[in-house]
């Protein structure tokens, strides 16, 4: 019996080690899979989860670490932005929510197979591509998608290679939208205001070389259309020695249409009016809007390798209003410059042949949230709507599509009654293609490892930009765990050979509450006990 026992216990140690209590849960309760582990993900998640005291939801999550853009999008110098990580990890915590990190939907598992796993699955892998700007020279050194850049100074794994040479003098930023103003404002800040960031080190160190002076951010539409955002404009005219170089003559006849503008486009505009009158000519950097302006051509230099200018063409205006249309004239302008940024959106791919795409508008077709002709099947975020939207409007729309999945679970649309296996099949399938996931606790350690490399240079972190390393951190922690176990186990074998006391099952159970008890207070479902001894005290206790 005490074998028995211990053999029981073994299980149960290597079974929460290596998939957690969650997966134990009723098989009749809803369960619902998120793909991707970004806002849209988690809002989808919260929802479900606080809505219905049944459902169980696992999120699934291409890369090691969680929280999409609001890692690797938003700006190191906007830290207040990623404080709704905390949000994140209170749902990735809740007893009835698994992260699955290092799961890439549609290479490892194909959706089909979440289908036949779960009630719901929820498409919400964001926008991971750019919309490219389609015209010669693109591909010439010195040209980026501002995707890249910024996952270059944000710490994308796949950017990390991408070393922009930034000796040039003056740098071209296509596209007026707030990505463009966050590469804008990296690209001017003093040092001082980054290096206390998580901005990555090999960035800081190639900004500190940086020769770039003079950055023009270029428009195909007018100043009554710019899509950047008032904060974000504010920000790079109070940058310290940069002075805005915006042109009276573009502004002209602006100041009395305000009266009639509505109010946040009203303020942008008074803020751009405020840009050309101010400025401190002693500044040596400086920056510029340059509007009704679309790219034609990237010019080359005299290697036919490196983009040395690009070619724009002169638009007119047609239309009114926010619906103005750029329609391009016969004129054209050339602007030397060494680096050319484009910052004209992102984009969502087909992560699966089988999903429905709309590759017009980059879109998984849908409404409400409801993937078209395809029941069970639902997206939320920017693979639902678009690549615009701050983090605010992601949330309302994942809301959206949470309560569009609650209502089919009530209305019967949703078939409740036939059970779905949800993680444990997929965690199967996973294995035997060899595949192995990262926890949220294993994030975690990432996570420690990260805060511990910053710490040194005054930064909140210092991102892991290598996945391998990434892999090997998380797992140490899941060796140790089964290490723990086994040493737990030996002790039990021991004990049993030798007649010494044993830990019966029921004695397991006592130290079982115990680890939730001391969890509760930290939002964790349970703290691990370490000691083997403290184990045997409260086991017997
Ligand atoms: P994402 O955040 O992109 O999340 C998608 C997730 O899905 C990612 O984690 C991805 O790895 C995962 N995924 C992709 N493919 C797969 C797959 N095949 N299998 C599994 N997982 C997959 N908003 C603000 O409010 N404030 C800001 O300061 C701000 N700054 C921004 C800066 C930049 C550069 C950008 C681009 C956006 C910024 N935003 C900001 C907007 C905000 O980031 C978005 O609204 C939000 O991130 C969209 O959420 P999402 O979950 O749809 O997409
Ligand atoms: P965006 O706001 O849609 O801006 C895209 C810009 O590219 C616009 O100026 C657009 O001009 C231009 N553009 C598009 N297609 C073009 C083309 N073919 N040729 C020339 N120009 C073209 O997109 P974004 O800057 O990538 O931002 C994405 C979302 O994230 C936005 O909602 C943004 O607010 C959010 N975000 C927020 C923050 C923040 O809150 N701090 C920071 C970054 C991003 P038109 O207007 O003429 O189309």
């Amino acid at each position: 019996m005490d074998i028995v026992g211990v053999l029981v216990l073994l299980l149960v140690c290597v079974f929460t080690a290596a998939d957690g209590w969650r997966g134990l849960s009723s098989a009749s309760s809803p369960r619902v899979c998120v793909v991707g582990g970004g806002p849209a993900g988690f809002y989808t998640a919260q929802q479900l989860l606080k809505a219905r005291q049944d459902a169980l939801v696992d999120i699934y999550e291409r890369l090691p670490v969680p929280f999409g853009l609001v890692r690797f999008g938003v700006a190191p110098d906007h830290p207040e932005v990623k404080n709704v990580i905390n949000t994140f990890t209170q749902t990735a915590h809740h007893e009835r929510c698994s992260f699955h990190g290092n799961v890439n939907v549609g290479r490892d598992v194909s959706v089909e197979e979440l289908r036949q796993a779960y009630h719901a699955v929820v498409l919400s892998n964001g926008a991971e591509a750019n919309r490219p700007m389609g015209i010669p020279g693109e591909n010439l050194s010195g040209v980026f998608a501002a995707k890249d850049f910024v996952g270059w100074y944000n710490g994308i794994p796949a950017n990390k290679e991408l070393c922009p040479d930034l000796s040039c003098e003056t740098a071209v930023i296509l596209g007026q939208g707030n990505v463009a103003l966050d590469v804008a404002r990296i690209l001017l800040s003093p040092l001082d205001m980054l290096k206390a960031t998580d901005i990555t080190q090999h960035a800081l160190n190639a900004l500190a070389g940086s020769g770039v002076r003079r950055v023009l951010i270029v428009g195909r539409r007018g100043p009554l259309q710019i899509a950047c955002t008032i904060k974000e404009l504010r920000e790079l005219g109070n940058l310290p020695n940069t002075r805005p170089e915006l042109l009276l003559g573009d502004l002209e006849g602006i100041e009395e249409t305000l009266k009639d503008l509505p109010r946040p486009r009203k303020r942008l505009t008074e803020l751009l009016l405020k840009a050309v009158n101010g400025g401190d000519n002693k500044a040596e950097k400086s920056w510029s809007f340059r509007f009704c302006r679309s790219p034609v051509e990237v010019l080359a230099g005299a290697d036919g390798k490196r983009a040395a200018g690009i070619r724009l063409a002169l638009n007119k205006l047609e239309g009114s209003g926010e619906n103005v249309r750029a329609v391009p004239t016969d004129q054209l302008e050339d602007v030397n410059c060494g680096l050319i940024i484009s910052s004209i959106g992102y984009k969502s791919i087909l992560i699966d042949p089988a999903v429905p795409f709309d590759p017009r508008r980059s879109v998984v077709p849908n409404d409400m949230g409801r993937v078209q002709d395809a029941p069970g099947l639902y997206c939320s975020g920017w693979v639902k709507r678009g690549p615009t939207g701050v983090i605010a409007t992601t949330m309302n729309d994942s809301f959206d599509t949470a309560h569009v999945i609650l209502q089919d679970m009530e209305s019967g649309l949703l078939d409740l009654s036939i059970k779905k296996p949800g993680a444990q099949a997929i965690s199967g399938l996973l294995q035997t293609r060899g595949v192995r996931t990262v926890l949220f606790s294993e994030w975690e350690k990432i996570n420690a490892e990260e805060e511990r490399r910053g710490k040194p240079h005054g930064k909140p972190r210092e991102k892991l930009l290598d996945v391998e390393e990434m892999l090997q951190i998380a797992w140490s922690s899941r060796i140790m765990d089964i290490l723990t176990f086994l040493v737990l186990l030996l002790v039990c074998v021991f004990t049993a050979a030798d007649g010494v006391r044993t830990v019966l099952f029921s004695e397991w159970e006592k130290i079982n509450a115990e680890e939730e008890r001391r969890g509760k207070p930290h939002g964790k479902p349970r703290e691990k006990l370490l000691d083997v001894e403290e184990m045997l005290q409260i086991g017997w206790s």
